[in-house]
Parts: C-alpha cells; sequence; structure tokens
C-alpha cells in the first residue's frame, strides 16, 4: 500500500506549479498533527502561545481523547521550514490528530521536527507567547479566551457569540462544530464566554494596542454563530455591529475591520461598512445547489441559496468587489454519502461558483476542511477530502483569479510562499508575492 509521503511526492510531481509548502500545508490541514508531549505547551504560563479555540475546534478528537493534549495545549500554529523538500516558511493552523502519519516532536539533536512517516520533512518553529497575552482584563479573564490572535499575530478574532441559532441536526451547518465546541469546553471547565460583552472586548483590545508595539496585528475579524432571532435583544447586523462601532469609535483605523455574517439585506450591510467595517464575509459554504440545500440546511430555510447570492452581489455595491470576500468549506463538495465522488466533477462545479463571483470582481476565499468528529459529515468522512482535490483546487482558483484579472485579497497579509500568514488554507501560500 502507498504511504502517505508516497502519495504526497507523487502530487508534488504531478503539480509542479503549485509550491510543495501548499501540498504539505493542505494535508496537514485536512487530516491534522499529533504532538509528543514534548512538544505541547504550557498553557498560557509558558513560551509558547497555545492553541485559543477561536470558534470551532479544528480538532480531529473531543477534548476528552486528546489525552495530555487537552491539558497541556498544543501551540495555535506551527512554522515549517527546510527539510527534504527545501521548505520556504509555512505558517499553518494547527489541528490536532493523534492518528496521524504527521508528528511534532524532538529529533536526536533535540531539535524540533515534524516528521512523516516516521521521516523528518521539516524543521518547526513555535510561536512565541505574544506580550499582551501574559495580561488579564480587571475581571481576570484572559486576553486569549475575549480576544485571541491567529496567523501568526496578524488577525485579532473576536468570536463575540460563541454559538449558533441554527441547532440541531435540521439546521445546523453539516460539517460545523461550533455549538459542539463551545459545549466541551463548558465541560471541561475552561473559560469560554458564550456572549462577549463589548466592554471586554475593548478592554482587550486596549491590551494588545499597548503591549503589541512592533504592530504585528493589522486586522480583526468580528464573528461568531448567526442570529436567526435576537441575542441581548438585536438581531444579527445589530449584534455585531455595536462590535465594529464601538471599536471603530475607540481605536478608528487601528486594524482593518472585517465582518463574517450571514448574507445580510443591503441596509444591514450598509450599517456594518457605515460603523467602519472593511471587509465583509458573506460566506456561500459551498457552490453546489444540491450541497448546499442539504449541508446548509438553517441557511437554506431561513435565506436560501439563490437569494444568499444575489445579496453577495448587492453587498459588493456597498463595499466594493474586492472588499467582499465570501468563504467556502473546500472539501466538503467531497464529502459522502452525497457530495461527488469524482474529484474531477468537484473541481468542475467549485471552478463554476469562482467563475460567478470572479466574473464580476468578487474573489472568495477557501478554507480547508477539518472534518471534526461531533459533526455528521465529519463522522462519515474522517479523512477528509482527498489531498488531489485540495491541490487542484489551489490551481484552478489561482487560474482563474488570473483569468479575471484580480489579485490576493486585502486583509490576509502576505502572499506568496515564504511570506503567507493565513493558516487554515494555503490559498495566499500560493498566490504570487508580486500581487500582495
Ligand atoms: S451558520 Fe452554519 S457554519 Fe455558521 S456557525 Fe452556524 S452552523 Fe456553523
Amino acid at each position: 500500500m502507498a504511504s502517505r509521503t508516497d502519495l504526497v511526492e507523487e502530487l508534488m510531481s504531478r503539480f509542479p506549479q503549485v509550491p510543495r509548502e501548499a501540498v504539505i500545508k493542505e494535508d496537514l490541514l485536512r487530516g491534522g498533527l499529533a504532538f509528543d508531549d514534548s512538544a505541547l505547551t504550557d498553557n498560557e504560563h509558558g513560551d509558547v502561545k497555545p492553541k485559543s479555540y477561536f470558534i470551532f475546534s479544528f480538532d480531529h478528537r473531543t477534548l476528552p481523547e486528546l489525552g495530555t493534549a487537552a491539558l497541556r495545549r498544543p501551540p495555535e500554529e506551527i512554522v515549517l521550514t527546510g527539510g527534504p523538500y527545501e521548505l520556504r516558511r509555512t505558517v499553518v493552523s494547527v489541528r490536532t490528530n493523534p492518528g496521524s502519519p504527521y508528528r511534532v516532536r524532538t529529533d536526536g539533536d533535540g531539535r524540533l521536527r515534524l516528521f512523516l512517516d516516521d521521516r523528518p520533512i521539516a524543521d518547526v518553529g513555535l510561536p512565541p507567547m505574544p506580550a499582551y497575552y501574559r495580561h488579564t482584563l480587571a475581571n481576570g479573564k484572559s486576553v486569549m479566551e475575549v480576544a485571541p490572535t491567529i496567523q501568526w499575530g496578524y488577525l485579532i478574532y473576536l468570536t463575540a457569540f460563541r454559538v449558533c441559532q441554527y441547532f440541531g441536526a435540521k439546521e445546523e451547518c453539516q460539517y460545523c462544530d461550533i455549538n459542539h465546541n463551545w459545549r466541551q469546553h463548558k465541560q471541561a471547565g475552561r473559560p469560554y464566554t458564550g456572549v462577549k460583552p463589548v466592554d471586554e472586548v475593548l478592554e482587550a483590545l486596549e491590551i494588545i494596542d499597548r503591549h503589541d508595539t512592533d504592530r504585528a496585528s493589522q486586522a480583526y475579524t468580528l464573528t461568531g454563530g448567526s442570529i436567526t432571532s435576537q441575542v441581548g435583544g438585536l438581531a444579527e447586523a445589530d449584534f455585531y455591529g455595536q462590535y465594529a462601532r464601538a471599536i471603530e469609535e475607540r481605536f478608528p483605523g487601528r486594524w482593518i475591520g472585517k465582518v463574517v455574517a450571514q448574507a445580510l439585506p443591503r441596509a444591514d450591510v450598509q450599517r456594518f461598512h457605515d460603523y467602519g467595517i472593511r471587509i465583509y464575509h458573506p460566506n456561500y459554504e459551498v457552490w453546489d445547489k444540491r450541497l448546499f440545500e442539504l449541508y446548509c440546511p438553517g441557511k437554506e430555510r431561513y435565506v436560501g441559496r439563490e437569494e444568499w447570492h444575489r445579496r453577495i452581489l448587492d453587498s459588493a455595491e456597498v463595499f466594493g468587489p474586492r472588499n467582499v470576500i465570501p468563504n467556502f468549506v473546500a472539501g466538503i463538495e467531497m464529502a459522502a454519502p452525497h457530495g461527488f465522488s469524482s474529484v474531477d466533477e468537484a473541481i468542475d462545479s467549485t471552478a463554476e461558483g469562482l467563475r460567478y463571483f470572479m466574473s464580476r470582481g468578487i474573489a472568495p476565499r477557501f478554507t480547508t476542511w477539518c472534518p471534526e468528529p461531533t459533526t455528521p459529515l465529519g463522522r462519515a468522512n474522517p479523512g477528509g477530502a482527498p489531498l488531489e482535490y485540495h491541490v487542484r483546487l489551489l490551481e484552478v482558483y489561482r487560474a482563474t483569479m488570473d483569468a479575471n484579472g484580480l489579485s490576493s485579497p486585502p486583509g490576509y497579509g502576505p502572499a506568496g510562499p515564504g511570506r503567507a500568514v493565513f493558516s487554515v488554507s494555503s490559498f495566499m501560500d500560493t498566490l504570487p508575492s508580486a500581487q500582495s
């Protein structure tokens, strides 16, 4: 039987135009990696920045199944360099999987390395504990809990509402573990605020602003679960909008403001823009009509796919097409039992969606699907989508961008292999650096 190394090397040689870094990164993101105990962190008390669980679990096991990694968190991200593939600096978000053929451990010389099938393939760098994580809010909450940073410190991730009102099998998106992740942190006794008060967010941002002296943090994302009724008496646009307004009043222009929310009516979108938000992510999740209906039953019922797409186009008139960046979850197109069974079909479908938006000046982006075990799609597809799908998606994504004269989107930091910091897919590692 072919090993994982064989698969990776076969794809590297079949798709030489896709950076090798991206092939490894996609494989780590879709399938996760294991950590020896020596490579874990000392949570918020050590020198390494721990995994914050900023919205979803992004793990291949539940917390109780992670063993020591549940007590001593893995790092938020790792950075890979060197090795037999001569990797340029590659930042990868950590998705824990104790059964993965990828393992981080120290070698005989005491160096931290990434092993694949027991062979060292890269040096591993760990994110240093940022100075602002060493401070707490007046009420004792940690900055990591209220305003964690990801993408090597570039992005402050503000999950204001830690659960989703699409609830249960008939409404939750079939690949999403936001509600489970909230429950498992509560059950483990970890601090995990369901609704973050605005003044706590401002206080955490003040700490970041004060201690991030080299200004690594460049953007913030306001997000959380969908709101179909109200939270604290506010509907979705007003709920997320209140944070945007408060942040921009207190720190005008300090960071690039982004909102991930549902595709909302134009008047709501206009309010986000009026408050100072610069980038809007009305995520369309999956392009295929049948799969959207099956995988996003709540969104289909409350908004509907066609209306969702219409609202994305409308929002481009408010924000400008370049600043509307809807996400899709790369890989769920191939999830059994309903997804495409061939990579060709899945790529054709996804490319159709890319052409639809990119021909209108809107560049979607994607995160690599992590098949979390408590979701219906993750349970049925623990191995995720084929690596070939992810590699070919990178190729078609760049080609469709080129064909439509688009360049790497704003708010993602630098593009290009060796430079990108976007950690939950490798689309930024694959775009040319001259376009950043
Ligand atoms: S709308 Fe879907 S993807 Fe978004 S948080 Fe709710 S269940 Fe998850």
